[in-house]
Protein backbone atom coordinates (compact mmCIF):
# COMPACT_ATOMS: atom_id res chain seq x y z
CA UNK A 1 0.00 0.00 0.00
CA UNK A 2 1.13 3.41 -0.97
CA UNK A 3 2.22 5.71 2.55
CA UNK A 4 2.33 8.55 0.18
CA UNK A 5 -0.88 11.10 -0.66
CA UNK A 6 -1.38 11.11 -4.13
CA UNK A 7 -3.25 14.67 -4.57
CA UNK A 8 -3.06 14.22 -8.27
CA UNK A 9 -5.22 11.13 -7.65
CA UNK A 10 -8.24 13.50 -6.23
CA UNK A 11 -11.69 12.67 -7.93
CA UNK A 12 -10.38 9.57 -9.56
CA UNK A 13 -11.00 5.85 -7.73
CA UNK A 14 -7.99 4.40 -6.77
CA UNK A 15 -7.72 0.66 -6.89
CA UNK A 16 -6.59 -1.74 -4.25
CA UNK A 17 -7.70 -5.40 -3.23
CA UNK A 18 -11.24 -3.67 -2.39
CA UNK A 19 -12.39 -3.66 -5.57
CA UNK A 20 -11.51 -7.67 -6.09
CA UNK A 21 -14.81 -9.33 -7.20
CA UNK A 22 -14.24 -12.06 -4.44
CA UNK A 23 -13.39 -9.13 -1.89
CA UNK A 24 -17.12 -7.34 -2.96
CA UNK A 25 -18.53 -10.68 -2.68
CA UNK A 26 -16.93 -11.49 1.02
CA UNK A 27 -18.16 -7.73 2.12
CA UNK A 28 -21.92 -8.72 0.49
CA UNK A 29 -22.01 -11.36 2.32
CA UNK A 30 -21.14 -10.11 5.88
CA UNK A 31 -23.68 -6.73 5.60
CA UNK A 32 -25.85 -7.96 3.24
CA UNK A 33 -25.77 -6.99 -0.33
CA UNK A 34 -27.70 -3.67 -0.03
CA UNK A 35 -25.07 -2.59 2.35
CA UNK A 36 -22.64 -2.30 -0.21
CA UNK A 37 -21.97 0.28 -2.46
CA UNK A 38 -19.93 0.15 -5.64
CA UNK A 39 -21.66 2.50 -8.28
CA UNK A 40 -19.82 6.09 -8.73
CA UNK A 41 -23.30 8.05 -8.01
CA UNK A 42 -23.96 5.82 -4.60
CA UNK A 43 -20.09 6.11 -3.79
CA UNK A 44 -19.89 10.15 -3.98
CA UNK A 45 -21.90 11.15 -0.90
CA UNK A 46 -19.27 9.40 0.87
CA UNK A 47 -16.36 10.52 -1.12
CA UNK A 48 -15.49 14.30 0.56
CA UNK A 49 -16.21 15.80 4.31
CA UNK A 50 -16.71 19.50 5.13
CA UNK A 51 -13.23 20.56 3.25
CA UNK A 52 -15.23 19.49 -0.20
CA UNK A 53 -11.77 17.31 -1.62
CA UNK A 54 -13.41 14.51 -3.34
CA UNK A 55 -11.40 10.90 -2.96
CA UNK A 56 -14.23 8.56 -3.65
CA UNK A 57 -14.35 5.15 -2.16
CA UNK A 58 -13.94 2.02 -4.32
CA UNK A 59 -16.66 0.49 -2.15
CA UNK A 60 -18.83 2.46 0.54
CA UNK A 61 -19.91 -0.63 3.79
CA UNK A 62 -22.50 -0.12 5.94
CA UNK A 63 -22.68 -2.21 8.71
CA UNK A 64 -25.33 -2.78 10.95
CA UNK A 65 -23.26 -4.06 14.38
CA UNK A 66 -19.69 -4.65 15.78
CA UNK A 67 -19.28 -8.05 14.69
CA UNK A 68 -20.44 -6.94 10.60
CA UNK A 69 -17.71 -4.10 11.32
CA UNK A 70 -15.16 -6.43 12.92
CA UNK A 71 -15.40 -9.35 9.76
CA UNK A 72 -14.82 -6.33 7.31
CA UNK A 73 -11.84 -5.45 9.22
CA UNK A 74 -10.64 -8.78 9.48
CA UNK A 75 -11.19 -8.90 5.53
CA UNK A 76 -9.06 -6.04 5.05
CA UNK A 77 -6.23 -6.88 7.33
CA UNK A 78 -6.51 -10.08 5.51
CA UNK A 79 -6.24 -8.53 1.84
CA UNK A 80 -4.48 -5.37 2.65
CA UNK A 81 -6.41 -2.32 1.10
CA UNK A 82 -7.81 0.73 3.28
CA UNK A 83 -10.52 1.23 5.73
CA UNK A 84 -11.67 4.50 6.48
CA UNK A 85 -14.25 5.40 9.17
CA UNK A 86 -17.12 7.70 8.69
CA UNK A 87 -19.78 9.39 10.73
CA UNK A 88 -21.65 12.76 9.63
CA UNK A 89 -18.61 13.65 6.94
CA UNK A 90 -18.47 17.48 8.30
CA UNK A 91 -14.95 16.74 9.66
CA UNK A 92 -12.63 19.97 8.71
CA UNK A 93 -9.45 18.39 7.78
CA UNK A 94 -10.48 15.43 5.34
CA UNK A 95 -10.45 12.84 8.21
CA UNK A 96 -12.97 10.83 6.76
CA UNK A 97 -12.14 10.67 3.27
CA UNK A 98 -10.06 7.47 2.01
CA UNK A 99 -7.12 9.49 0.38
CA UNK A 100 -5.08 6.27 -0.05
CA UNK A 101 -8.60 4.23 -1.95
CA UNK A 102 -10.46 1.09 -0.37
CA UNK A 103 -13.73 0.71 1.40
CA UNK A 104 -15.61 3.67 3.53
CA UNK A 105 -17.21 2.06 6.35
CA UNK A 106 -20.28 4.42 6.87
CA UNK A 107 -21.69 4.33 10.51
CA UNK A 108 -25.49 5.69 9.25
CA UNK A 109 -27.06 2.13 10.11
CA UNK A 110 -25.34 2.08 13.65
CA UNK A 111 -27.88 5.22 15.01
CA UNK A 112 -29.61 3.54 17.86
CA UNK A 113 -29.78 5.10 21.83
CA UNK A 114 -29.69 1.83 23.33
CA UNK A 115 -29.79 3.22 26.86
CA UNK A 116 -30.48 6.71 28.76
CA UNK A 117 -29.77 5.96 32.26
CA UNK A 118 -30.84 8.92 34.59
CA UNK A 119 -30.07 7.56 37.92
CA UNK A 120 -26.34 6.78 37.40
CA UNK A 121 -25.95 9.74 34.66
CA UNK A 122 -24.99 7.91 31.28
CA UNK A 123 -26.59 7.05 28.18
CA UNK A 124 -25.26 4.47 25.11
CA UNK A 125 -25.41 4.94 21.70
CA UNK A 126 -24.00 3.63 18.43
CA UNK A 127 -21.91 6.24 16.63
CA UNK A 128 -24.52 7.00 13.78
CA UNK A 129 -26.23 9.31 16.27
CA UNK A 130 -26.20 12.44 15.85
CA UNK A 131 -24.64 15.22 18.43
CA UNK A 132 -28.12 16.56 18.37
CA UNK A 133 -30.89 13.57 18.36
CA UNK A 134 -28.67 12.50 21.45
CA UNK A 135 -28.79 16.22 22.88
CA UNK A 136 -32.89 15.57 22.21
CA UNK A 137 -33.26 12.74 23.54
CA UNK A 138 -31.69 13.35 26.75
CA UNK A 139 -33.09 16.32 27.48
CA UNK A 140 -36.26 15.57 27.12
CA UNK A 141 -35.79 13.45 30.16
CA UNK A 142 -34.08 16.67 32.36
CA UNK A 143 -30.46 15.60 31.19
CA UNK A 144 -27.53 17.39 29.84
CA UNK A 145 -25.02 16.08 27.28
CA UNK A 146 -23.06 19.06 26.76
CA UNK A 147 -20.27 18.70 24.12
CA UNK A 148 -21.78 20.92 21.33
CA UNK A 149 -20.00 21.56 18.43
CA UNK A 150 -21.50 23.88 15.45
CA UNK A 151 -21.92 20.70 13.44
CA UNK A 152 -24.34 19.36 15.73
CA UNK A 153 -27.36 18.56 13.27
CA UNK A 154 -25.23 16.66 10.78
CA UNK A 155 -21.73 15.08 12.96
CA UNK A 156 -22.18 11.81 14.56
CA UNK A 157 -21.12 10.78 18.05
CA UNK A 158 -18.89 8.03 16.30
CA UNK A 159 -17.11 11.45 15.02
CA UNK A 160 -17.24 13.78 17.31
CA UNK A 161 -15.29 11.24 19.61
CA UNK A 162 -13.08 10.64 17.18
CA UNK A 163 -12.13 14.14 16.76
CA UNK A 164 -12.67 14.54 20.45
CA UNK A 165 -15.10 17.76 19.67
CA UNK A 166 -15.75 20.85 21.17
CA UNK A 167 -18.24 23.78 20.87
CA UNK A 168 -18.95 26.98 22.72
CA UNK A 169 -20.17 25.12 25.64
CA UNK A 170 -16.45 24.09 26.10
CA UNK A 171 -15.20 27.28 28.48
CA UNK A 172 -18.04 25.66 31.55
CA UNK A 173 -18.39 21.79 30.21
CA UNK A 174 -14.98 21.00 28.64
CA UNK A 175 -14.63 18.81 25.20
CA UNK A 176 -16.01 15.33 24.10
CA UNK A 177 -13.58 13.43 25.99
CA UNK A 178 -14.86 14.91 29.15
CA UNK A 179 -18.17 12.79 28.73
CA UNK A 180 -16.66 9.43 27.25
CA UNK A 181 -16.91 6.86 30.28
CA UNK A 182 -16.42 3.92 28.03
CA UNK A 183 -16.21 2.75 24.54
CA UNK A 184 -16.57 -0.50 22.42
CA UNK A 185 -14.12 -0.50 19.60
CA UNK A 186 -12.98 -2.52 16.64
CA UNK A 187 -9.09 -3.03 16.64
CA UNK A 188 -7.55 -2.29 13.27
CA UNK A 189 -6.77 -6.38 13.39
CA UNK A 190 -10.32 -7.06 14.31
CA UNK A 191 -10.82 -7.72 17.72
CA UNK A 192 -13.74 -6.09 19.54
CA UNK A 193 -12.25 -4.64 22.83
CA UNK A 194 -14.22 -2.79 25.75
CA UNK A 195 -12.66 0.25 27.18
CA UNK A 196 -13.60 1.74 30.64
CA UNK A 197 -17.63 1.13 31.47
CA UNK A 198 -20.29 2.59 32.94
CA UNK A 199 -18.79 4.14 36.37
CA UNK A 200 -17.57 8.03 36.68
CA UNK A 201 -14.38 6.80 38.51
CA UNK A 202 -12.48 3.27 36.69
CA UNK A 203 -8.71 3.49 37.16
CA UNK A 204 -8.24 -0.35 36.56
CA UNK A 205 -5.56 -1.12 33.63
CA UNK A 206 -4.69 1.78 30.97
CA UNK A 207 -6.78 4.33 30.41
CA UNK A 208 -7.59 2.89 26.35
CA UNK A 209 -10.61 5.17 26.75
CA UNK A 210 -8.45 8.37 26.31
CA UNK A 211 -6.45 7.36 23.95
CA UNK A 212 -9.37 6.23 21.45
CA UNK A 213 -10.90 9.87 21.97
CA UNK A 214 -9.18 12.38 19.03
CA UNK A 215 -7.75 9.20 17.40
CA UNK A 216 -9.03 10.44 14.49
CA UNK A 217 -10.13 6.45 13.54
CA UNK A 218 -6.51 5.60 13.24
CA UNK A 219 -6.59 3.50 15.93
CA UNK A 220 -9.96 1.30 15.80
CA UNK A 221 -13.61 2.07 14.47
CA UNK A 222 -16.07 3.07 17.87
CA UNK A 223 -18.75 0.67 17.44
CA UNK A 224 -20.59 1.77 20.86
CA UNK A 225 -20.49 4.83 23.27
CA UNK A 226 -20.92 4.63 27.01
CA UNK A 227 -21.81 9.22 27.66
CA UNK A 228 -21.68 10.64 30.99
CA UNK A 229 -24.92 13.20 31.07
CA UNK A 230 -25.62 16.06 33.54
CA UNK A 231 -28.81 17.27 35.24
CA UNK A 232 -30.08 19.73 32.56
CA UNK A 233 -29.49 23.12 34.29
CA UNK A 234 -32.79 25.08 34.32
CA UNK A 235 -32.13 28.61 33.23
CA UNK A 236 -29.48 30.30 31.07
CA UNK A 237 -29.17 33.78 30.47
CA UNK A 238 -26.84 35.82 27.80
CA UNK A 239 -25.13 39.22 27.59
CA UNK A 240 -23.60 40.88 24.69
CA UNK A 241 -21.42 43.97 24.27
CA UNK A 242 -18.91 45.54 22.10
CA UNK A 243 -15.73 46.94 23.10
CA UNK A 244 -13.58 49.59 21.87
CA UNK A 245 -10.62 46.98 21.63
CA UNK A 246 -9.88 43.65 21.33
CA UNK A 247 -7.74 43.52 24.08
CA UNK A 248 -10.27 45.21 26.58
CA UNK A 249 -12.60 42.14 25.23
CA UNK A 250 -10.21 39.65 26.11
CA UNK A 251 -9.46 41.02 29.43
CA UNK A 252 -13.25 40.01 30.49
CA UNK A 253 -12.50 36.17 30.95
CA UNK A 254 -10.11 36.49 34.08
CA UNK A 255 -12.23 39.42 35.40
CA UNK A 256 -15.40 37.07 35.31
CA UNK A 257 -13.14 34.22 37.00
CA UNK A 258 -11.86 37.14 39.85
CA UNK A 259 -15.96 37.38 40.15
CA UNK A 260 -16.28 33.77 40.56
CA UNK A 261 -18.68 33.65 37.22
CA UNK A 262 -18.06 30.54 35.15
CA UNK A 263 -19.43 31.58 32.11
CA UNK A 264 -21.22 28.56 29.40
CA UNK A 265 -19.92 30.31 26.69
CA UNK A 266 -17.61 33.36 26.00
CA UNK A 267 -17.74 33.93 22.09
CA UNK A 268 -15.48 36.52 20.38
CA UNK A 269 -15.66 38.40 17.22
CA UNK A 270 -13.27 40.67 15.99
CA UNK A 271 -13.32 44.24 14.10
CA UNK A 272 -13.77 42.56 10.37
CA UNK A 273 -16.50 39.42 11.83
CA UNK A 274 -18.82 42.96 13.06
CA UNK A 275 -18.29 44.53 9.37
CA UNK A 276 -19.54 41.20 7.78
CA UNK A 277 -22.45 40.94 9.84
CA UNK A 278 -22.89 44.60 10.15
CA UNK A 279 -22.84 45.01 6.37
CA UNK A 280 -24.44 41.70 5.54
CA UNK A 281 -27.41 41.21 8.36
CA UNK A 282 -27.52 44.91 9.85
CA UNK A 283 -27.82 43.99 13.47
CA UNK A 284 -27.17 47.50 15.02
CA UNK A 285 -23.66 46.75 16.18
CA UNK A 286 -21.38 49.81 16.24
CA UNK A 287 -19.47 48.65 13.30
CA UNK A 288 -16.62 50.75 14.65
CA UNK A 289 -16.13 48.77 17.28
CA UNK A 290 -12.90 46.39 18.00
CA UNK A 291 -14.33 43.33 19.82
CA UNK A 292 -18.03 41.97 20.46
CA UNK A 293 -18.17 39.42 23.23
CA UNK A 294 -21.14 36.83 23.67
CA UNK A 295 -21.59 35.56 26.91
CA UNK A 296 -23.62 33.34 28.27
CA UNK A 297 -24.25 31.79 31.83
CA UNK A 298 -26.42 28.84 33.13
CA UNK A 299 -27.83 27.06 36.26
CA UNK A 300 -30.69 27.68 38.79
CA UNK A 301 -33.13 30.84 37.82
CA UNK A 302 -32.02 32.93 40.77
CA UNK A 303 -28.29 32.03 40.30
CA UNK A 304 -28.66 32.91 36.63
CA UNK A 305 -30.20 36.12 37.33
CA UNK A 306 -27.53 37.42 39.75
CA UNK A 307 -24.44 36.06 37.51
CA UNK A 308 -25.78 37.48 34.27
CA UNK A 309 -25.53 41.11 36.24
CA UNK A 310 -22.32 40.12 37.49
CA UNK A 311 -20.94 39.67 33.79
CA UNK A 312 -22.96 42.78 33.05
CA UNK A 313 -20.60 45.04 35.32
CA UNK A 314 -17.83 43.15 34.74
CA UNK A 315 -18.24 44.07 31.12
CA UNK A 316 -18.95 47.38 31.85
CA UNK A 317 -16.22 48.43 34.08
CA UNK A 318 -14.14 46.93 31.77
CA UNK A 319 -15.07 49.53 28.76
CA UNK A 320 -18.07 47.28 27.57
CA UNK A 321 -20.96 49.56 25.73
CA UNK A 322 -24.57 48.83 24.24
CA UNK A 323 -25.07 45.90 26.54
CA UNK A 324 -28.03 43.79 26.15
CA UNK A 325 -28.64 40.93 28.18
CA UNK A 326 -31.03 38.84 26.99
CA UNK A 327 -35.06 37.76 29.50
CA UNK A 328 -36.57 35.47 27.22
CA UNK A 329 -35.41 32.16 25.91
CA UNK A 330 -36.40 34.14 22.16
CA UNK A 331 -33.63 37.28 23.49
CA UNK A 332 -31.05 35.22 23.99
CA UNK A 333 -32.00 33.61 20.62
CA UNK A 334 -32.40 36.99 19.20
CA UNK A 335 -28.24 37.53 20.03
CA UNK A 336 -26.63 34.62 19.38
CA UNK A 337 -28.17 35.46 15.84
CA UNK A 338 -25.07 37.26 15.32
CA UNK A 339 -22.65 34.76 15.94
CA UNK A 340 -24.70 32.21 13.49
CA UNK A 341 -24.75 34.90 10.79
CA UNK A 342 -21.23 34.47 10.77
CA UNK A 343 -20.10 32.09 8.42
CA UNK A 344 -22.45 33.45 5.64
CA UNK A 345 -21.64 37.19 5.80
CA UNK A 346 -17.83 37.06 5.80
CA UNK A 347 -17.79 34.85 2.80
CA UNK A 348 -17.75 38.48 1.09
CA UNK A 349 -14.37 38.81 1.82
CA UNK A 350 -13.27 35.78 -0.86
CA UNK A 351 -14.26 32.77 -2.53
CA UNK A 352 -11.96 30.57 -1.13
CA UNK A 353 -12.03 30.47 3.06
CA UNK A 354 -8.90 28.89 4.96
CA UNK A 355 -10.60 28.17 8.29
CA UNK A 356 -8.06 27.42 11.22
CA UNK A 357 -8.60 26.63 14.60
CA UNK A 358 -5.82 27.15 16.52
CA UNK A 359 -6.04 27.25 20.39
CA UNK A 360 -3.71 29.79 23.07
CA UNK A 361 -3.79 30.37 26.83
CA UNK A 362 -6.73 32.07 26.83
CA UNK A 363 -4.70 35.50 28.30
CA UNK A 364 -2.36 35.30 25.11
CA UNK A 365 -5.67 35.70 23.07
CA UNK A 366 -4.73 39.21 21.98
CA UNK A 367 -1.31 38.29 21.01
CA UNK A 368 -2.55 35.99 18.76
CA UNK A 369 -4.79 38.27 17.02
CA UNK A 370 -1.99 40.85 16.83
CA UNK A 371 0.28 38.43 15.36
CA UNK A 372 -2.28 36.41 13.16
CA UNK A 373 -3.11 40.63 11.71
CA UNK A 374 0.35 41.27 11.25
CA UNK A 375 0.89 37.82 9.32
CA UNK A 376 -2.29 39.03 6.97
CA UNK A 377 -0.73 42.09 6.26
CA UNK A 378 2.85 40.74 5.45
CA UNK A 379 1.40 38.08 3.14
CA UNK A 380 -1.21 40.38 1.73
CA UNK A 381 -4.21 38.34 2.33
CA UNK A 382 -7.28 39.52 4.45
CA UNK A 383 -8.47 37.89 7.54
CA UNK A 384 -10.92 37.18 9.98
CA UNK A 385 -10.87 36.56 13.23
CA UNK A 386 -13.69 34.91 16.19
CA UNK A 387 -13.58 31.82 18.04
CA UNK A 388 -14.34 30.45 21.48
CA UNK A 389 -12.02 32.93 23.71
CA UNK A 390 -13.15 30.97 27.04
CA UNK A 391 -11.04 28.27 26.44
CA UNK A 392 -8.70 30.41 23.60
CA UNK A 393 -9.56 28.23 20.53
CA UNK A 394 -10.15 30.93 17.54
CA UNK A 395 -11.14 30.46 14.39
CA UNK A 396 -8.70 32.37 11.86
CA UNK A 397 -10.25 32.42 9.01
CA UNK A 398 -7.50 33.63 5.89
CA UNK A 399 -9.64 34.77 2.74
CA UNK A 400 -9.10 34.63 -0.71
CA UNK A 401 -9.51 33.94 -4.22
CA UNK A 402 -10.12 30.44 -5.20
CA UNK A 403 -9.35 31.17 -9.03
CA UNK A 404 -6.21 33.22 -7.96
CA UNK A 405 -3.03 31.09 -7.65
CA UNK A 406 -1.32 34.34 -6.43
CA UNK A 407 -3.39 34.66 -3.21
CA UNK A 408 -4.21 31.26 -2.55
CA UNK A 409 -0.03 30.53 -2.05
CA UNK A 410 -0.26 33.74 -0.02
CA UNK A 411 -2.58 32.20 2.31
CA UNK A 412 -1.23 28.95 3.10
CA UNK A 413 2.25 31.03 3.83
CA UNK A 414 -0.03 32.94 6.00
CA UNK A 415 -1.70 29.53 7.74
CA UNK A 416 1.94 28.22 8.15
CA UNK A 417 3.15 30.98 9.97
CA UNK A 418 0.19 31.59 12.38
CA UNK A 419 0.59 27.88 13.08
CA UNK A 420 3.73 29.01 14.08
CA UNK A 421 2.85 32.17 15.90
CA UNK A 422 0.29 29.63 17.80
CA UNK A 423 2.80 27.25 18.93
CA UNK A 424 5.39 30.22 20.12
CA UNK A 425 2.39 31.43 22.61
CA UNK A 426 2.58 28.31 24.37
CA UNK A 427 -0.31 26.46 22.09
CA UNK A 428 -0.89 24.64 19.40
CA UNK A 429 -2.01 24.08 15.88
CA UNK A 430 -5.54 22.78 15.82
CA UNK A 431 -7.92 23.41 19.25
CA UNK A 432 -11.31 21.46 17.86
CA UNK A 433 -10.53 20.21 14.06
CA UNK A 434 -8.00 17.80 14.07
CA UNK A 435 -5.34 17.17 11.66
CA UNK A 436 -6.68 14.40 9.22
CA UNK A 437 -4.65 15.06 6.11
CA UNK A 438 -4.25 18.28 5.45
CA UNK A 439 -2.39 19.60 8.49
CA UNK A 440 -0.32 16.76 8.54
CA UNK A 441 2.15 18.36 7.08
CA UNK A 442 2.29 20.60 10.36
CA UNK A 443 1.70 18.37 12.90
CA UNK A 444 6.22 18.73 13.40
CA UNK A 445 5.53 22.26 14.11
CA UNK A 446 3.84 21.11 17.53
CA UNK A 447 5.22 17.65 18.40
CA UNK A 448 8.50 17.27 19.19
CA UNK A 449 10.23 13.97 17.52
CA UNK A 450 10.13 11.54 20.49
CA UNK A 451 6.35 12.13 21.24
CA UNK A 452 5.63 11.60 17.13
CA UNK A 453 7.42 8.55 17.37
CA UNK A 454 5.70 7.45 20.19
CA UNK A 455 2.49 8.02 18.58
CA UNK A 456 3.55 6.24 15.13
CA UNK A 457 4.89 3.02 17.60
CA UNK A 458 1.05 2.97 18.76
CA UNK A 459 -0.38 3.62 16.05
CA UNK A 460 2.23 0.59 14.21
CA UNK A 461 1.31 -1.95 17.27
CA UNK A 462 -2.11 -1.47 16.89
CA UNK A 463 -2.63 -1.63 13.00
CA UNK A 464 0.28 -3.83 12.23
CA UNK A 465 -0.35 -3.55 8.42
CA UNK A 466 -1.44 0.20 8.25
CA UNK A 467 -4.61 -0.40 6.84
CA UNK A 468 -6.84 1.84 9.13
CA UNK A 469 -7.46 5.26 7.64
CA UNK A 470 -3.81 5.42 5.86
CA UNK A 471 -2.80 8.60 4.55
CA UNK A 472 -3.62 10.79 7.56
CA UNK A 473 -1.64 12.84 10.58
CA UNK A 474 1.69 11.06 9.48
CA UNK A 475 3.14 11.98 6.66
C1 LIG B 1 -20.25 24.06 9.90
C2 LIG B 1 -19.29 23.28 10.77
C3 LIG B 1 -19.14 23.63 12.09
C4 LIG B 1 -18.26 22.91 12.91
N1 LIG B 1 -18.16 23.26 14.21
C5 LIG B 1 -17.35 22.56 15.03
C6 LIG B 1 -17.26 22.91 16.41
O1 LIG B 1 -17.90 23.84 16.90
N2 LIG B 1 -16.44 22.16 17.19
C7 LIG B 1 -15.72 21.12 16.69
O2 LIG B 1 -15.00 20.47 17.45
N3 LIG B 1 -15.78 20.79 15.38
C8 LIG B 1 -16.58 21.46 14.55
N4 LIG B 1 -16.66 21.12 13.22
C9 LIG B 1 -15.85 20.00 12.72
C10 LIG B 1 -16.60 18.63 12.73
O3 LIG B 1 -17.98 18.80 12.57
C11 LIG B 1 -16.30 17.80 13.95
O4 LIG B 1 -14.94 17.38 13.86
C12 LIG B 1 -17.18 16.55 14.10
O5 LIG B 1 -16.84 15.90 15.29
C13 LIG B 1 -17.06 15.59 12.94
O6 LIG B 1 -18.04 14.58 13.12
P1 LIG B 1 -18.47 13.66 11.91
O7 LIG B 1 -19.42 12.65 12.44
O8 LIG B 1 -18.92 14.45 10.77
O9 LIG B 1 -17.08 12.94 11.57
P2 LIG B 1 -16.47 12.63 10.14
O10 LIG B 1 -16.13 13.87 9.42
O11 LIG B 1 -17.33 11.65 9.45
O12 LIG B 1 -15.14 11.90 10.61
C14 LIG B 1 -14.18 12.61 11.32
C15 LIG B 1 -13.08 11.63 11.78
O13 LIG B 1 -13.62 10.69 12.68
C16 LIG B 1 -13.39 9.37 12.23
N5 LIG B 1 -14.57 8.58 12.61
C17 LIG B 1 -15.87 8.83 12.29
N6 LIG B 1 -16.65 7.90 12.87
C18 LIG B 1 -15.84 7.06 13.55
C19 LIG B 1 -16.04 5.90 14.34
N7 LIG B 1 -17.26 5.39 14.55
N8 LIG B 1 -14.97 5.30 14.89
C20 LIG B 1 -13.73 5.79 14.70
N9 LIG B 1 -13.47 6.87 13.95
C21 LIG B 1 -14.52 7.50 13.38
C22 LIG B 1 -13.18 9.48 10.75
O14 LIG B 1 -12.39 8.41 10.26
C23 LIG B 1 -12.47 10.82 10.64
O15 LIG B 1 -11.10 10.66 10.89
C24 LIG B 1 -17.52 21.82 12.37
C25 LIG B 1 -17.68 21.48 11.03
C26 LIG B 1 -18.55 22.19 10.23
C27 LIG B 1 -18.70 21.79 8.79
Amino acid sequence: MSRSIHFADRGQRARTAASEPDVLDALRATVGAENVLVDAQKVEPYAADALKEKFPPEAVVLPGSAREVSEVVRLANERRFPVTARGGGVGYTGGAVPVEGGIVIGTDRMNRITEINADNLYAVTEPGVTTYALQQAVEAQGLFYPPDPASYKNSFIGGNIAENAGGIRSAKYGVTKHYVLGLEVVLPTGEIVETGGRTSKNVVGFDLTGLMCGSEGMLGIITEATLRLLPLPEATRTVRATFRTMSAACACPPAFTRARVTPVAIEVLDHSSIRAVEAEFAFGIDPEAGALLLVSVDGHPEEVERTSRVVEEVMRELGGYDILRSETREDEDRLWDVRRALSPAIKKYGTLKFNEDVVVPRSRVPELIERVEEIGRRHETFVVNFGHLGDGNIHVNFMCDRDDATAVRRARAAVRDTFAASVELGGTISGEHGIGYVKAPYLGMALDAATLETMRRIKRALDPRGILNPGKMFV
